[in-house]
């Protein structure tokens, strides 16, 4: 893994003087290789390990850490740089309706995409929203948006059968006019490949909405081929931003290095689910941490230097050196988590904590959920919360009643004590907190 050879250079460097041209040379092939692993696209990363080479050859060592740091502490930097900036908005302050067109291959998400930035747009921002589908390729491709519409309340164009994209773009431009929508979210076909005739479609189709907004909607999981479909469709239809589907997945995030490096254009969502509400504002520091394999270690380390009680960490450390990391330990671990800024921040840093953190992400869960853990943590015995293990079906509907909370709601703390524990047997593999701390100063 990265993380893995990021720690080969660590060693390496450790306990040198200074930061020579050998140095970030040899320290870079392996980011290089790291990247690649990550799936961002060869040239992409072949373009951004020249750059940062150059910048950390000429710069200073500072006297506090070492070589390996400053290096580790550069690639960092200048990913979340590149991946910037921190949040993107829909630029749509036209006069309505302000149209988005969606673009990109065929299963990327836009349909859904579409349906999520409609529910997002009438619901927190209260606009009227109108969406219609241009997908004639697709059989039910219509139809799927005009489910999608009556689960997110938006409402969308009637389907009319035998029209032509830009036929239907046109009666759903007249349609949001005369209806006096504020926003029309235009979902176009996609191909399995980038084709020319895919691209005249979307041309065409643009030259008549004047979209506001054209979005590329890529699925995160797109590999080397991510730079084809990026430069295909920067090239001829004027992208103003990216959208990356399948966050929530085990994808490594190098898509998102590829887009930005070939379009220069802001990513501006993370789709982070199926369901409709599950579209999030793109964050540049926890992709660069996903990139580079080791959660946002860096931050985590300043937060926890700052935040945890030198005790605290002590004890941690000591359970952890035993690869020891019970339910009593995840409450401890909740408490300073609350400290810390709560939990969608922490479970973002932690390396293998995706999905957890996908769960927790929404601001509003956050207390609540600390507070539901914790009753179920509550309501196991003591021996159940050193061996969580023992939970069978039965003793999960016990701690579900005691706890006001169901048999779901135990498993996803089960869960998240499981990915917890994986993660702590990582970082006891780094040589535990202390060791953390001490590498990354
Ligand atoms: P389209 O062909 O580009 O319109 O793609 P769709 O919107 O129909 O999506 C294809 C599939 O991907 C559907 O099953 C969606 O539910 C799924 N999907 C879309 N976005 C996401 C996402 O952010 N996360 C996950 N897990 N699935 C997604
Ligand atoms: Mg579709």
């Amino acid at each position: 893994s990265l993380s893995d050879r990021l720690g080969g250079v660590f060693d390496r460097l450790r306990g040198r003087g200074a930061l020579t041209e050998a140095d970030v040379r040899t320290a870079m092939r392996e980011v290089r290789v790291a990247l690649l692993e990550a799936d961002v696209a060869l040239p992409v990363a072949r373009k951004f390990v020249d750059d940062v080479t150059e910048k950390a050859i000429g710069q200073d060592v500072l006297r506090s850490v070492t070589p390996g740091q400053q290096v580790v502490k550069i690639v960092n930097d200048e990913l979340i740089a590149m991946l910037g900036p921190d949040t993107a908005e829909l630029e749509i302050n036209v006069s309505p309706p302000a149209v988005i067109m969606l673009v990109g291959l065929q299963g990327s998400g836009k349909t859904t995409t579409t349906a999520k930035l409609a529910k997002r747009l009438s619901g927190t921002e209260r606009k009227k929203v109108m969406m219609a589908s241009l997908d004639v390729n697709r059989p039910a491709a219509q139809e799927q948006l005009a489910v999608l519409g009556q689960q997110a309340e938006v409402a969308t164009l009637p389907i009319v059968q035998g029209q032509q994209p830009v036929d239907i773009a046109r009666r759903a431009l007249q349609s949001a006019k005369l209806q006096g929508h504020d926003v029309l979210l235009l979902d176009t076909a996609g191909r399995l490949h980038v084709d020319q005739a895919l691209m005249d479609e979307m041309k065409a189709v643009a030259d008549i909405a004047k979209p506001a907004e054209i979005l590329l909607v890529v699925d995160s999981l797109t590999g080397q081929d991510a730079v084809n479909v990026a430069t295909s469709f920067s090239e001829q239809v004027p992208l103003t931003g990216v959208i990356l589907t399948r966050m929530d997945g085990d994808a490594r995030g190098g898509a998102a290095l590829s887009m930005r490096s070939v379009t220069g254009k802001p990513i501006k969502f993370a789709g982070m689910g199926e369901k409709l509400d599950a579209l999030e504002a793109f964050h540049p520091k926890r992709v660069a941490g996903r990139i580079l394999g080791m959660g946002d270690v860096v931050s985590l380390v300043e937060k926890a230097a700052a935040t945890i009680e030198q005790e605290d960490a002590e004890r941690m450390a000591s359970r952890l050196a035993k690869g020891k990391f019970d339910m009593n330990d995840l409450r401890a671990q909740l408490q300073q988590m609350r400290r810390m800024g709560g939990i969608g921040g922490i479970a973002g840093m932690m390396p293998g904590l995706k999905k957890a953190q996908a769960a927790m992400a929404s601001g509003a869960v956050d207390e609540r959920l600390l507070l539901r853990m914790d009753a179920m943590i509550t309501s196991m015995t003591p021996t159940e919360r050193e061996k969580p293990a023992l939970l069978n079906a039965k003793r999960k509907i016990r701690v579900a009643k005691g706890s006001g909370t169901t048999v779901q709601d135990v498993n996803r703390l089960l869960k998240m004590h499981q990915e917890m524990q994986t993660a702590m047997k990582k970082i006891k593999k780094m040589g535990g907190i202390k060791g953390m701390m001490a590498m990354l100063g």
